[in-house]
């Protein structure tokens, strides 16, 4: 039976047996058992939010309300998931019947069954990311054929990225283009012109797009006032979680069907850390202006960890409330140790320390599973990913790959391994493969007339790489990028001669792939912090050898050895993907100033979200917390002496314990 249906026929009354104040706490039952209508439940990091949505909802079921009028909107397939499966495990009540998931999920079903008045067809196909890069690229090349071909040009990844992040935050693209990405203005007209074109076709062909399921499914709402209808009569009550990273769209949505405003939205402002997404944290700090006459609940109790840890993330908000509300966590947990804050050297030091303090963990009864380790971005963990594949400890990374298995940072090693063994033809498909039309049988070929050539000439490789008889077999398409990536090469292998390795990886970084890069990926700027990173990692070695020894060995099987099911390892991930997520012993590394606060981020403006985002790391820690600070930084040239992280001004000295690494530890 369709899922539409079964949501339609009627429940019996139900009771869930459930003694709501002997099972929650106070702040918590009050908000469980609130009155109908809008309510804002701001609930602090650890304090049981998502515990909070269930219990209301099996609230509202013992009031009478039927599952089916009960529309539960989350974020991630898995929080839904997860959410659904507690609300039947608490009640009884199967998932089926309650209107639950994605925005995403939801939308489509409502797009199929009530879509045809804004033209779109009921059995639309959805095309996924990739198949929306490439109908736009389709699009694009109809529109402008020369467009792609100049290497001048974002490509279709780049402006399909920021076309998405204009329609989530219901922003004009044309205006964005010129304002977000350092293109020259002349490309905001003809990206707005390939957006409209790309809107056609994908309703030409009866395609919707991720996007598509939220913008249709509000433009419906308003549009429409017979769907408007049946939403919000259908739809007596919304619950949303994850309230604060909501969209412009998804707060729209969840406005329009909720007019009659028995809506529940739960969140921490103080977490909001997916801006750069298109959340919009303004959504739960207008909340109570766009639903009048609600309450604020504020769940202030904290399960989770320890007073002290709980003293120094309260210092946090305290410093810097960012135009959020006013919230302080309360610790019902005994006393515990004062997070650390430890100086190291450098990041090579810092990774010592790590490992030692692991090690004494360990031996102190801790399990690797109770470990993990957090970082503001991935090239941050790069010292420690080399030490702890040394160290045989078992890690784990959660947050996408291991830095060095990461598609930018094999294609600069491959140039690099290249420059130092020009026999590696592996390392020459990997960067010849990056070109346009260029495939292995083409690299190959291209391969073999080159080393022919070179040897017929008797000229050295490298520099015949720009040679006309050679770019006259490159593929056209490609010969622009061809030339360029023929000069780095030249360039870095008589660096390679001479020069240390960390100037010769510096010079690939800024050769031609620097700018490939940039025109490749919409998150570029991180890429090339990543590429920064390894600038600085090379600068640990005197010979080129050494450095690529070192590569090869961190990629190996002994580094890079499978996990056993069921086996306890150490965690590795960003903050980002840390959210929600709580461990007993956390380290946050990189606490200095331009690391954590990223120097990107603050010269964007953003240093409210980083110190939101340091919030988070904070407050995933149930007993131990360290902070690790390197002092120095040396990226390529001499090593430079950073500051301490600027967060650890707001903090009371007292709630911390700052002390010195020394090898003794
Ligand atoms: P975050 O802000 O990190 O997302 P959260 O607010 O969603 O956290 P939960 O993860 O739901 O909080 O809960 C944190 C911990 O506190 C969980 O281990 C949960 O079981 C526990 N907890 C919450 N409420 C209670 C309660 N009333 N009694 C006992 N334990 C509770
Ligand atoms: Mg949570």
């Amino acid at each position: 039976m369709d899922f539409f249906e079964a949501a339609e026929t009627p429940e019996p009354q139900f009771t869930s047996g459930i003694d709501f104040e002997a099972e929650l706490n106070e702040e918590q039952y009050a908000a469980v058992t609130a009155p109908f209508g809008p309510a804002l439940v701001l609930a602090g990091a650890g304090s049981g939010k998502t515990r909070t949505l269930t219990y209301r909802v099996a609230w509202l079921l013992d009031q009478g309300v039927s599952p089916s009028n009960i529309l539960l909107l989350t974020f991630t397939n898995k929080a839904a998931k997860e959410m659904l499966e507690r609300v039947a495990d608490l009640t009884g009540v199967s998932p089926k019947l309650f209107w639950g998931g994605t925005f995403h999920h939801i939308g489509q079903r409502l797009l199929r069954r009530f879509g045809a008045p804004v033209g779109i067809n009921p059995s639309f196909n959805i095309i996924d990311q990739g198949d929306s890069e490439s109908l736009l690229s389709d699009v694009i090349r109809r529109i402008d054929p020369a467009f792609l071909k100049d290497k001048n040009n974002p490509k279709a990844k780049v402006i399909a990225n920021l076309i998405s992040y204009a329609r989530n935050t219901l922003d004009n693209v044309e205006r964005m283009a010129c304002e977000r990405y350092p293109y020259p203005p002349r490309l905001g007209p003809s990206i707005g012109k390939f957006a409209a074109a790309y809107e056609k076709e994908k309703r030409k062909q009866d395609v919707t797009d991720y996007d598509d399921l939220l913008e249709m499914w509000l433009r419906l709402l308003q549009s429409d006032p017979t769907f408007l209808h049946y939403c919000s009569t259908k739809f007596e009550h919304v619950l949303v979680d994850e309230y604060q990273d909501t969209n412009r769209l998804q707060a729209g949505i969840v406005d329009t069907i909720g007019s009659h405003h028995r809506v529940m939205a739960v969140g921490d402002d103080s977490q909001c850390i997916y801006t750069w997404r298109g959340a919009e944290f303004d959504n739960i700090m207008s909340f109570p202006n766009r639903h009048p006459g609600g309450n604020i609940f504020k769940i202030e109790t904290n399960y989770r960890s320890t007073p002290q840890i709980l003293s120094f993330a309260n210092c946090i908000l305290d410093g810097h409330t960012g135009g959020g509300f006013r919230k302080e966590l309360r610790p019902v947990r005994p006393d515990g140790e004062k997070p650390y804050f430890v100086s190291t050297v450098d990041t090579t030091q810092q990774a010592e320390f790590v490992i030692r303090t692991i090690s004494q963990l360990v031996e102190q009864g801790r399990s690797y599973g109770d470990i993990v380790i957090l970082y503001r971005a991935h090239f941050q963990a790069m010292d420690l990913q080399m030490e702890l594949s040394r160290s045989g400890i078992p890690f784990q990374i959660t947050s996408g790959v291991r830095f060095f298995e990461q598609a930018h940072v094999k294609d600069i090693v491959s140039q690099i391994r290249f420059v130092a063994n020009p026999r590696d033809t592996m390392a020459f498909q990997r960067f010849a493969g990056l070109l346009p039309k260029v495939g292995p049988r083409t690299a190959e070929k291209l391969y073999a007339f080159i080393t022919d050539f070179a040897q017929k000439n008797e000229q050295n490789f490298f520099d015949v790489l720009g040679s006309k008889a050679v770019v006259a077999k490159v593929p056209a398409s490609a010969r622009d990028d061809w030339e360029s990536l023929a000069e780095t090469l030249r360039t870095c292998y008589h660096a390679s001669q001479h020069q240390r390795p960390d100037e010769v990886v510096q010079l690939a970084v800024e050769g031609w792939y620097g700018t490939y890069l940039r025109t490749l990926y919409p998150n570029w700027k991180s890429r090339e912090e990543d590429l920064t990173g390894l600038i600085g990692f090379a600068a640990r070695f005197q010979e080129l050898s050494e450095l690529l020894a070192q590569l090869i060995l961190l990629n190996s099987e002994a580094s890079d050895r499978s996990i056993e099911p069921g086996e306890e390892t150490i965690r590795l991930t960003t903050i980002h993907q840390s959210k929600g997520l709580e461990f007993p012993v956390v380290f946050i590394l990189g606490l200095a100033d331009g690391m954590f606060p990223l120097n990107r981020a603050v010269e964007e403006g953003n240093l409210d979200e980083e110190i939101r985002l340091f919030y988070v790391s904070v407050t995933r820690a149930q007993d131990q917390l360290f902070l690790s600070f390197p002092q120095f930084q040396s990226q390529g040239g001499p090593p430079r002496k950073m500051p301490p992280s600027r967060f650890l001004a707001s903090i009371r000295p007292d709630y911390y314990e700052a002390v010195r690494y020394r090898s003794s530890w």
